[in-house]
């Protein structure tokens, strides 16, 4: 899988010109082949059919995901990052699904993952933000580990808007930074290398927010 801008033609041009990298080999471009299912996203515009790509070196094939879904989510990465920040302030996920729209499971499951990671996921963009070669102002802790990532994304967002300009690639929003710079994989199982270990889901995981636990947290 590999995440693309949202604009099918700049895609297809960029295929076709043999611009995208295979991340399966160290010299292969990928180019056209075929489109992968059509996925019902929620909050998306209509279905979004993915285009499938066959590297020209090695032959792997790859998904390439537009840069507003995160692998495996039914929703926009949008709607899913305006929900963690509403739990890293401190709301929880029965208020901010039903804000939403979304099954409150469903917040409770992508909070609890980004909280099971969330130190590895702020080392991570904190490493972007500094290797963008702009001066990076390191986030303040914001007493929620949740909350703390974020930052982290947030400082990387501002670091690649600096060092290519906004115009360049379009509005860098922190969702979409949050999918381009984990391969969509902020959610998936096993990112950053290292997290998901069968030991860490058995953990009992905290709460964002403030800390406090709240009486749902272990349901
Ligand atoms: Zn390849």
């Amino acid at each position: 899988m590999v995440t693309v801008e949202v604009d099918p033609a700049h895609v297809e041009s960029r295929l076709l010109s043999g611009e995208i990298d295979c991340p399966s080999c160290p010299s292969g471009v990928l180019g056209g082949w075929g489109h992968a299912r059509v996925r019902r996203v929620v909050g998306a515009t209509g279905p979004i059919r993915p285009r499938r790509s066959r590297c020209r070196g090695c032959s792997a094939t790859h998904v390439l995901l537009p840069v507003v879904l995160l692998l495996r989510r039914a929703y926009l990465a949008e709607w899913i990052y305006a929900a963690l920040q509403s739990a890293a302030t401190g709301s929880g996920h029965r208020s901010i699904g039903a804000g939403l729209g979304v099954p409150a499971t469903t917040v409770r499951g992508w909070i609890r993952v980004l909280t099971s990671r969330a130190d590895a996921v702020r080392n991570h963009f904190l490493a972007v933000a500094v290797a963008a070669g702009v001066d990076v102002r390191v986030p303040k802790a914001t007493g929620s580990r949740c909350g703390d990532a974020l930052a982290a994304i947030d400082a990387a967002r501002s670091a690649v808007g600096s060092r290519f300009g906004g115009d360049s690639v379009g509005e860098v929003t922190a969702a979409s930074v949050s999918v381009a710079l984990s391969g969509g994989r902020l959610l998936a199982p096993g990112w950053p290398a290292g997290v998901g270990s069968p030991m860490q889901h058995e953990l009992p995981l905290p709460v964002c927010g403030d800390g406090q636990r709240s009486s749902d947290a272990t349901v």
